[in-house]
């Protein structure tokens, strides 16, 4: 406990970001970052266009940024807010829209910020449980009242739900907001920005991070009706209002200039998901079936734990999670065809030991 700090904190656990290790140099397939860096034109933007106007404060509106986006997905500027990487949208958003009267519910297998940014805010909240086989049942979502979040396709299992299957979660819910979080979309999933349109109840939140080989650049965007993005605003301009920087900004639209390249970079990955699946099947392992840039397997013979380790120990990360009931599964994140042969490789050898 400490000296200092609100005793109102005592029982918060903080979340526990994936490994960013800074003494080796490891396959690295533990964080579900692009294996293909940013395109050309983002290095030379940042190079050359804001560094020498760091001293000046960005645009607290991001007007060039939403213009672009608005433009990109068919929506207006005011259908667009910028934040610092989806978690900062995440947290502006339960922050937003969560309190002990209109608590929040999601599956009990998905991203582990969520129950962290309930419990650091005091929102009260609800774990559904995912279904066999990890699948997500969406009328355990329709009609219950709450706020409700939804990764589509979930992380860690890959496993995405239809637009259609959304749209009746959200329908059933008309008082209470329903945010699809989106950071894996752009890997075959259906993304719900359709409805939008139609529901003003319906929160899309999208990253910079996955898709766009911009992880380190920090940049999520939400997509909804108007009366949402001016809520998220209203929070924005009482934490941070400049939460993009300029450097960050001029990547970004770089990035939305040369969106060829990463279509190309997402087939890729698409492929070597296929293929790291099939290589993965041939060694008997367990996988589900995935719509992101990672897939979730199982070994019979290893458990969980000691092929992390095992794999850790040869220069390959990737992510496990002590909880019981993914506790035999990995999350391998799709890199480069070469980075598969390796973790291949090294799963051969451990699958081969284990006898
Ligand atoms: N949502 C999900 C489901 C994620 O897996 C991640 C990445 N860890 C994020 C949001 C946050 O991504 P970022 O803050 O880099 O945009």
């Amino acid at each position: 406990m400490s000296r200092y700090m609100s005793s109102r904190f005592d029982t918060l656990e903080a979340y526990v970001p994936g490994e960013q290790p800074q003494d080796m140099q490891y396959v690295k397939l533990n964080t579900n970052e692009s294996p293909f860096p940013p395109s050309p034109e983002v290095l030379s933007a940042v190079n050359a266009a804001e560094t020498g106007r760091l001293n000046l404060y960005p645009d607290p509106e991001g007007t060039a940024l939403r213009a672009r986006l608005a433009a990109m997905y068919g929506v207006e500027p005011d259908n667009v807010f910028l934040a610092n990487g989806s978690d900062e949208l995440l947290f502006f958003a339960f922050m937003a829209f969560c309190d002990s009267e209109r608590p929040v519910a999601f599956p009990n297998i998905s991203y582990g910020f969520y129950p962290v940014y309930a419990q650091l805010l005091q929102a009260p909240y609800t774990e559904i449980p995912l279904r066999e086989g990890f699948v997500l049942n969406p009328s355990d979502y329709c009609g219950i009242g709450k706020n409700i979040v939804i990764a589509n396709p979930n992380a860690p299992t890959g496993r995405a739900i239809s637009a259609a299957d959304i749209e009746e979660i959200v329908r059933t819910n008309p008082d209470r907001v329903v945010l699809v979080d989106e950071a894996y979309i752009d890997f075959g999933g259906e993304s719900c920005l359709p409805l939008i349109q139609t529901y003003d109840n319906l929160l899309i939140c999208q990253t910079f991070s996955k898709f766009r080989s911009l992880a380190g650049g920090r940049l999520g965007f939400a997509l909804a009706s108007k009366g949402l993005i001016a809520d998220l605003e209203k929070i924005k301009y009482s934490v941070n209002s400049y939460n993009i920087s300029r450097l960050t900004t001029v990547a970004a639209l770089a990035t939305l200039d040369s969106n060829d390249y990463y279509v190309e970079n997402s087939k890729k990955i698409q492929a070597n998901r296929a293929y790291t699946t099939a290589e993965l099947e041939k060694l008997g392992f367990e996988t589900l079936p995935s719509l992101a840039n990672f897939i979730f397997a199982r070994c019979p013979k290893v458990e969980g734990g000691a092929l992390y380790r095992g794999l850790k120990a040869r220069g390959v990360l990737v992510r496990h999670w002590d909880k019981p009931e993914i506790a035999d599964w990995l999350r391998v994140t799709i890199g480069t065809r070469e980075q598969m042969d390796i973790f291949l490789d090294k799963v051969r050898e451990i699958v081969r030991e284990a006898g």
